[in-house]
C-alpha cells in the first residue's frame, strides 16, 4: 500500500513540473524576442520611442517613432513585445527618461501607460492545474479498481495476470483425479514430452501445441490442468479467459503477448487458459460494444499460438464447457489441434471419485460406496465432491464421529433435490395427494419391465420446491436407450398426474416439472431421434448448446413445426393413457403403497417391491 501511495505522488510530482515547464516556455513564445531587452532600453533613450504600455501580466509593448530612409520614403514605426522579467528593474532602467520626459527633454514619447501588475500568487495562478491533476489521479485510481487490478498493477496494467503455480504449495496429481482414465492417459503423454522432450525429439514425433478439455461443469477439467501442472515440474501459468477481458482497447491484446513472453523464457512450461470461451467465443458474434477488443485478444492469441514452436517445451491447455461457441479458427490443426472430452463419470467413475473424496473424512465401516454411486446418477465429480462433504457435515451436527450410510443417502438428496425442509408443513390432503402422485410415478415405472426400479421415494418437501421426490435409479450406465425405454420415462413422468386423475378427479399444479421434462424428451424423441413413422431420420432440431443445459434451435419449415407439435402431443397422451391404464389396473397397490407412505412419508426401493410383491390380502 505505501509504495501504491508514492508511485502516485511520484506521477503527481512528474506531471506537476512539466506544467511548470511548460507553462514558462508558453510565456516566452508569446514574446517578440527580435529585441535584445537593452535594445528596448536604447530605444527609450534614443528618443524613438512614440507611446508604450505595460498590461497587468508585465508585458511591454512599445511603438516606435515613424523613420526616414536615405531615399526619403517615411517608413512606420514599428511595435515590439517584450515580457518583463521584473516591473521594477524595467522602470528603474528607465528613471532617467521618464525624467527627462518630466522636464520636457523628450519629444517624442506621446502616451504611456502602465497598469498594476495582477495580484495573483504564484500558488494561486497554478490552483487549476493542481485541481485538474488531483481529479485525474482521484479518477484514475477510480477506474483502477473498478477494472479489478487494484492499484498495485498501475503500472502492470497490461501484463497478463498469470498466476504461476507455486512449488511448494500443496500439488494436486493424476491419482486425485479419479475416473477419467483416457483423459489421464491422453494428457500423461504430455507430461512426459514435457519432462524428456529429448526422447521424443530424437524419433522426430511432434508433440500437439494444444489439448483442450471440453465437458460439462463440474467434471473435473481444472483439477486434470492442475494435475497435469503437479506432475510435469515445469512452469505452469494458469490463467483465467474472463482475465484477458477488460474495457478498455487493446489491453486484452498486450496481456496476451506478455503471458506468451513469460512463458517463453522458461525452457519448457505449460500456459493453461481456463474457461477459454471468455475470449474465444467466434468473431462477428459480440452483442453490443466491446467486442471488437475481445476480438483483437483473440487475434493476438491465434498469432501466438502460431508463432511459438512446440518443440521447443511450450505448450497450452484450455477448458470450456462451451465448445461450441468457440471461433473455429482456434480449433485448427497447428493450435488447439487435440481435444480431449471430459464427460460425466460413469457408475465406475462416479464410485471412485467418492473414495477419493471420501478419504478426507471419517466415515464407517458399513458405507457402501457402489450403492452411493448408484443413487447419484448423472451427479458430476464437483457434485459428488459436494456430497460427500454435506455427509460429514450431517453427522458433525447428529454429533456422531463416522459418516454412516444414511447421510449419505441425505446427502445425495440435499445435493441433487434441495435441503430438506423441516418447517414446511403439507396439510394433510395436500400430503395426501403428493402420495399418491409419487407412488404414481413409481408403480408406472416398476409395471414396465424396462423402466428403472424405483430406489427411494419420499414426500419431504424440498427448498428446491419439489413436494414430493422419487428417486429413480439407472441399473448400471447405459448410452443406447431404446423407443420404448424412452416412451416408458415418459409414461412414467405421466403417471404422478394419473394418479390425481384417478383417485382425486382434479388435478393440481404439482406435475409441473413432470411436464416439463416429459416434453423435453417427446420432443427429442420425434425431432433428434427420429423415432416417428412422420419424419423418419430428419433433424429438425439441432443442439446449440450440447453441454450447458442442451438448448436447441428449431431448423424445419413453419408446417413442419405446426405437424412436430401435434406429434409431440399425441405421443404425450397415448403414453399417459398407458399410465393411467397401468394404474387402473393396479388400483389396489396404488392404495395401499399410497397409504403407506403418506404413514411413514419415506420407504425404499426394497419396501415399495415388497409390498408391490405382496399377494393382496383375502
Ligand atoms: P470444471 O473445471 O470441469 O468445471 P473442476 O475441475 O473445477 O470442474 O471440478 C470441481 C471439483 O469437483 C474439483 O475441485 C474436485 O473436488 C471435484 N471433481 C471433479 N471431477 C473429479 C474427479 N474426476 N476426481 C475427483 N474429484 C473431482
Ligand atoms: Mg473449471
Ligand atoms: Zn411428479
Amino acid at each position: 500500500m505505501r509504495s501504491n501511495i508514492k508511485t502516485i505522488i511520484l506521477y503527481a510530482v512528474l506531471i506537476i513540473g512539466i506544467i511548470i515547464v511548460a507553462s514558462s516556455v508558453l510565456r516566452n513564445i508569446n514574446a517578440d524576442t527580435k529585441l535584445e531587452y537593452s535594445e528596448i532600453i536604447d530605444l527609450f533613450y534614443e528618443d524613438k520611442v512614440e507611446k508604450f504600455e505595460i498590461n497587468s501580466r508585465n508585458i511591454l509593448t512599445v511603438k516606435t517613432i515613424p523613420e526616414k530612409t536615405e531615399d526619403g520614403q517615411i517608413i512606420e514605426g514599428k511595435t515590439y513585445t517584450r515580457t518583463l522579467r521584473s516591473l521594477e528593474l524595467f522602470l528603474y532602467d528607465i528613471k532617467d527618461y521618464l525624467d527627462g520626459h518630466r522636464e520636457g527633454k523628450i519629444q517624442n514619447l506621446q502616451t504611456y501607460d502602465i497598469a498594476e501588475p495582477a495580484k495573483t500568487s504564484w500558488l494561486l495562478s497554478f490552483l487549476p492545474y493542481i485541481i485538474v491533476i488531483v481529479v485525474m489521479i482521484v479518477f484514475w485510481i477510480f477506474i483502477m479498481n473498478k477494472s479489478g487490478s487494484g492499484m498495485g498493477n498501475i503500472a502492470n496494467f497490461g501484463k497478463s495476470r498469470a498466476r504461476m503455480a507455486e512449488p511448494d504449495k500443496k500439488r494436486v496429481l493424476f491419482s486425485d483425479v479419479a475416473g477419467a482414465d483416457e483423459e489421464k492417459e491422453e494428457l500423461r503423454e504430455i507430461v512426459e514430452f514435457l519432462k524428456n522432450p529429448d526422447k521424443y525429439r530424437k524419433l522426430g514425433a511432434k508433440i500437439p501445441h494444444g489439448v483442450l478439455l471440453q465437458g460439462p461443469p463440474g467434471t473435473g477439467k481444472t483439477l486434470l490442468a492442475k494435475a497435469v501442472a503437479g506432475e510435469a515440474g515445469v512452469p505452469f501459468l494458469s490463467i483465467s479467459g474472463s482475465d484477458f477481458v477488460e474495457m478498455y482497447v487493446g489491453v486484452g491484446a498486450s496481456r496476451v503477448r506478455d503471458l506468451f513472453e513469460t512463458a517463453k523464457k522458461a525452457p519448457a512450461s505449460i500456459i493453461f487458459i481456463d474457461e477459454i470461451d471468455a475470449v474465444g467465443r467466434h468473431r462477428g458474434a459480440g452483442l453490443g460494444g466491446g467486442h471488437d477488443e475481445r476480438e483483437q485478444t483473440l487475434n493476438q492469441l491465434l498469432a501466438e499460438m502460431d508463432g511459438f514452436d512446440s518443440s521447443k517445451g511450450l505448450f497450452i491447455l484450455a477448458a470450456t464447457n462451451r465448445p461450441e461457441v468457440l471461433d473455429k479458427a482456434l480449433l485448427r490443426p497447428g493450435r488447439f489441434d487435440r481435444r480431449i472430452p471430459v464427460e460425466l463419470p460413469d457408475l465406475k467413475g462416479r464410485e471412485e471419485i467418492l473414495k477419493v473424496h471420501a478419504k478426507k473424512i471419517k466415515i464407517a465401516d458399513s458405507v457402501r460406496f457402489d450403492e452411493i454411486a448408484k443413487a447419484a446418477a448423472g451427479a458430476s465429480g464437483a457434485e459428488l465432491a459436494n456430497i460427500v462433504n454435506e455427509a460429514a457435515l450431517r453427522a458433525v451436527r447428529d454429533g456422531r464421529k463416522f459418516a454412516t450410510q444414511a447421510d449419505f443417502e441425505e446427502s445425495i438428496e440435499v445435493v441433487i433435490a434441495g435441503y430438506q425442509k423441516k418447517n414446511r408443513v403439507l396439510s394433510n390432503k395436500e400430503k395426501l395427494i403428493v402420495a399418491y402422485h409419487e407412488i404414481g410415478h413409481a408403480l408406472v415405472a416398476a409395471k414396465q419391465t424396462e423402466s428403472a426400479p424405483v430406489h427411494k421415494i419420499t414426500i419431504i418437501p424440498r427448498t428446491s420446491g419439489a413436494l414430493g421426490y422419487t428417486m429413480q435409479v439407472d441399473d448400471g450406465d447405459h448410452y443406447l436407450m431404446t423407443k420404448e425405454e424412452l416412451a416408458n420415462k415418459i409414461a412414467t413422468f405421466t403417471g404422478g398426474r394419473a394418479a390425481e386423475e384417478l383417485i382425486f378427479h382434479s388435478i393440481t399444479t404439482g406435475a409441473s416439472n413432470d411436464i416439463e421434462q416429459a416434453t423435453k424428451l417427446a420432443r427429442a424423441m420425434i425431432s433428434r431421434y427420429g423415432m416417428s413413422e412422420d419424419f423418419d431420420m430428419v433433424a429438425m432440431e439441432n443442439v446449440t448448446n450440447q453441454y450447458l443445459g442442451g438448448d436447441s434451435s428449431l431448423s424445419c419449415s413453419f408446417e413442419t413445426q405446426t405437424l412436430l407439435d401435434k406429434k409431440v402431443v399425441e405421443l404425450v397422451r397415448r403414453e399417459h393413457e398407458k399410465a393411467t391404464k397401468i394404474l387402473t389396473d393396479n388400483i389396489g397397490k396404488l392404495h395401499e403403497i399410497a397409504k403407506y407412505l403418506y404413514e411413514h412419508e419415506t420407504i425404499t426401493g426394497e419396501e415399495f417391491m415388497k409390498i408391490l410383491n405382496e399377494k393382496p390380502d383375502e
